[in-house]
């Protein structure tokens, strides 16, 4: 058979010279971290008219939400059965192209509203918005040093397996999860004294549609009794399910996420020995419904809190209880504080059916930086609260409020721009009542 090209085409002879000087990209704003905190913040900043580069040293876009399996929407609505919505405008495209894929359930729990989805559909949703908005992808590209001159960063260095690339923007988004531009830039940032654990997630299939599920009592409470005999590090591991699917997503594991890279490195190979000796555990404790379960697929090392920004403000755990509403609030949830700083289990604090609290504007800003903000798990809170505003709603509602403050500043500070027109344009995720769940 032939397609008409030659059969066996010319090869031509290459040697690597001299270093090729790293190519220059040029945009208003550089995103760094692709999961659905930099997601949120280049696609609401397009819509805006900004010219992006959405960057992440994975080889793929959306971060933890696709890639280390998360699959569950948190802190999108209110507290109670059927709580209204608290984010809006990004979170509205997701989850309406996620309903038209039949591939979310949203769950009605007595505490609050969570979304469950396919994580594999997100992903493709996600990638076509960002492809549709006309955002610059750099994926498979590691940063590796930044230009500052002053308090303004001026370029970030990025490496890929292709070459070097510089970003220059007028403004830079620090949606890397661990701090990684404000800490390479030389700016202020925590660490936890102690560790905060991260999961090891993954997908299982083959549970038996036709015997009775367990409850997720029943679940939990056969995880909490037998863990320790299984060699889990965590005693109250919970799986999510599709009704009517025979798949579900596995959390029952914790794993230490060091900040140095042989020890992250090994993080993976823990964490799957976790989960496979999780799933041993509940194919013993129920033969009937999951004696058939099998891994999937494993997801990359999920990791909750490492290191975040030292920021103008930092939200404490007390501000959340007391649901405080700063005269700089950009976002809003009812997520429990979710503290995940124990082997064998986490904090669980859960607020009453009223209850709201909020994101300031500054505890997304780095304290000495003129143009960077941070949105999403490496804002600025004390262990406890941030682990209140971590979960993925809150982080959508970050990325909006980002994008419109660099929209805002234009080519000044984003630590001198006009909040109470920043607030104007995110009324919606401020304000709004509406939009309970189908
Ligand atoms: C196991 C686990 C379970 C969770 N469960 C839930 C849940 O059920 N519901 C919920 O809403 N939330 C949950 N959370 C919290 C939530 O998933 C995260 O806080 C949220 O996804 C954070 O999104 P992000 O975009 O800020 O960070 P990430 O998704 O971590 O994205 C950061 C991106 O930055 C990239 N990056 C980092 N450093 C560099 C660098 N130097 N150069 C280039 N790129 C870099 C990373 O590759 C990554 O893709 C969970 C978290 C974990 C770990």
């Amino acid at each position: 058979m032939s397609h008409g090209r030659p059969v066996n085409p010319a090869t031509r002879i290459v040697r690597m010279g001299e270093a090729p000087p790293a190519r220059l990209i040029e945009v208003d704003l550089c995103v760094v971290g692709a999961g659905i905190s930099g997601s949120a913040t280049a696609l609401e900043a397009a819509r805006l008219g900004l010219s992006v580069a959405l960057v992440d040293g994975l080889p793929a876009l959306g971060g933890q939400a696709v890639n280390s399996i998360i699959g569950t929407f948190c802190g999108l609505y209110r507290n109670g059965t059927h709580g209204h919505r608290f984010t809006f405008g990004v979170a509205d495209d997701i989850l309406e192209a996620l309903q038209r894929e039949n591939a979310c359930h949203f769950r009605h729990g007595p505490m609050t509203t969570v979304v469950h989805y396919d994580e594999i559909v997100l992903s493709r949703i996600l990638e076509r918005m960002i492809d549709a908005a006309g955002i610059i992808p750099l994926v498979g590209a590691t940063l590796h040093g930044v230009r500052r001159d002053g308090n303004r960063v001026e370029e970030a260095l990025f490496v890929t397996r292709w070459g070097d690339v510089r970003i220059r923007a007028r403004g830079f988004a620090d949606c890397s999860g661990d701090a990684a531009l404000t800490y390479q830039a030389g700016f202020a940032c925590r660490e936890p004294e102690e560790p905060i654990y991260g999961s090891q997630q993954a997908v299982i299939e083959g549970i038996r549609l036709d015997r009775p599920l367990p409850s997720r009592e029943e679940i939990s409470a056969r995880i909490a009794e037998r863990a320790e005999a299984y060699g889990l590090i965590r005693r109250n591991g919970l799986i999510f399910t599709f009704p009517g699917r025979d798949v579900a997503v596995l959390n029952m594991t914790h794993v230490e996420t060091p900040l140095d890279p042989i020890a992250a490195s090994r993080t993976g190979l823990i964490g799957k020995d976790q989960v496979d000796r999780g799933v041993q555990l509940l194919r013993d404790a129920f033969p009937e419904a999951l004696g058939d379960i099998r891994v999937r697929a494993y997801g990359f090392p999920g990791i909750r809190q490492t290191r975040w920004i030292k920021g103008r403000h930092q939200i404490t755990a007390d501000e959340v209880r007391a649901g405080v509403r700063y005269p700089d609030a950009i976002a809003r949830t009812a997520w429990p504080i979710e503290l995940h700083n124990a082997p064998e289990g986490f904090v669980w604090e859960v607020f009453d059916e009223d209850h709201v609290h909020y994101v300031p504007l500054s505890a997304m800003i780095p304290e000495e930086a003129e143009n960077i903000i941070a949105v999403g798990r490496c804002i600025d809170g004390d262990p406890a609260a941030l682990s209140s505003v971590r979960v993925m709603g809150p982080c959508i509602a970050m990325g909006a409020a980002a994008a419109h403050a660099f929209d805002l500043a234009g080519s000044g500070s984003v630590q001198q721009i006009d909040i109470a027109r920043l607030q104007e344009r995110l009324s919606d995720n401020l304000t709004r009542t509406d939009g309970v769940a189908p």
